[in-house]
């Protein structure tokens, strides 16, 4: 149910409604818009107090929310959510970041070179994994810890704000004191006390789709994280899984204008890991801009023959550069920008 109050409500207008609504037993959630500010009362049977508030003369109108995912829909905020990841970078807004640096931190030299490497050609958030979620229990299964630290070292050396992705939940803890934005990565998208942990935490979460959940599911998982308190998450398409073997997984454009009419949250697209091919990541980098993506994530790795973690996939350092002047040109075509 949402609680939509009066143009010009004051302060203490609205704690008069979240008191209410903490003593019926819901938590609240408020979202201050240009006009109007809406409070959010969510849980079962949160309708049957719809009349106690309608009656109060602060409040314009009450309604409940008709879709199963409640603070992710966009009834429950009209405006389009910015996550602020640092001072410069927020996701969300007319600007589209890209994401890059390679699949799984490898060590300290790689992770401070790629991030130069990423920088110079114009990219704003240094990404890296640390807890690898790999098909085979032989494969590299990442550094752990101290590949936080690297990421966490790299960043700082050349400004930029970083990405991990986190597996457990006690990893994001972890994630969450070296790096800016939390990763939960496409295989733990329904793994809910995960969601919960990175919901109760600070930083912005970054959520993939998983490879088999629908449009409806991602929101839903969305939805764990932003009822625990934590309204900083970013969308991302990477690629679903369908009949076809040509590609990694298949590209999944039509989520980009489906999650944007459904939710407010910002969406960003994985090109490298939606087709999976060094060859075709640029082309679908260009794609996911044109469909409204706010930022994509490339993996990029100075030696990808020599990639620890999906080399096959990662463009090299001239590819990239050259790719981020494209991709500014479609940015501008769409009305957005990209390179400063
Ligand atoms: C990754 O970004 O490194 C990753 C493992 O992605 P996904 O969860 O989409 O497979
Ligand atoms: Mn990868």
């Amino acid at each position: 149910m949402i609680i939509t109050l009066k143009k010009g409500s004051k302060q203490k207008d609205i704690k008069a409604i979240t008191d209410k609504i903490k003593v019926f037993g819901y938590k609240p959630h408020i979202s201050k818009g240009k006009d109007f500010t809406v409070i959010g009362m969510i849980g079962e049977y949160a309708e049957k107090y719809k009349e106690a508030f309608e009656v109060i003369d602060t409040v314009e109108h009450v309604s409940e929310i008709q879709k199963p995912y409640k603070l992710a829909s966009r009834e429950f905020k009209k405006e389009n959510t910015m996550v602020r990841i640092s001072r410069d970078v927020e996701i969300g807004g007319k600007r589209i970041h890209v994401i890059a640096g390679p699949c799984a931190i490898e060590g300290k030299e790689l992770m401070i070179n790629t991030a130069k490497i990423v920088k110079s050609a114009g990219s704003t958030i240094l990404r890296g994994g640390a807890y690898k979620p790999r098909s085979s229990p032989y494969a590299f299964q990442g550094l752990g810890e101290k590949g936080l630290e690297y990421i966490k070292n790299a960043g700082v050396k050349v400004h930029m704000p970083t990405i991990s992705e986190a597996m457990t939940v006690e990893q994001v803890g972890l994630v969450s004191k070296y790096c800016n934005i939390v990763q939960i990565g496409a295989r733990n998208v329904q793994n809910y006390d995960l969601l919960k942990a990175a919901g109760k935490q600070k930083k912005p979460v970054l959520l993939k789709r998983g490879m088999a959940t629908t449009i409806k599911e991602l929101l839903l998982s969305a939805e764990y994280i932003l009822s625990q308190g934590n309204y900083n998450v970013i969308l991302c398409e990477r690629g679903i899984r369908t009949f076809e073997t040509a590609t990694r997984f298949t590209m999944d454009l039509n989520a980009v204008p489906v999650l944007k009419k459904l939710s407010h949250l910002p969406v960003v697209l994985d090109p490298s890991h939606g087709i999976g091919i060094r060859e075709h990541v640029g082309t679908m980098a260009k794609a996911c801009i044109a469909a409204g993506a706010d930022g994509i994530i490339i993996e990029v790795h100075p030696q990808p023959e020599l990639a620890l973690s999906d080399g096959p996939q990662s463009l090299l350092p001239d590819q990239f550069k050259n790719l981020m002047k494209e991709l500014d040109l479609v940015a501008k075509a769409v009305g957005r920008e990209l390179l400063y």
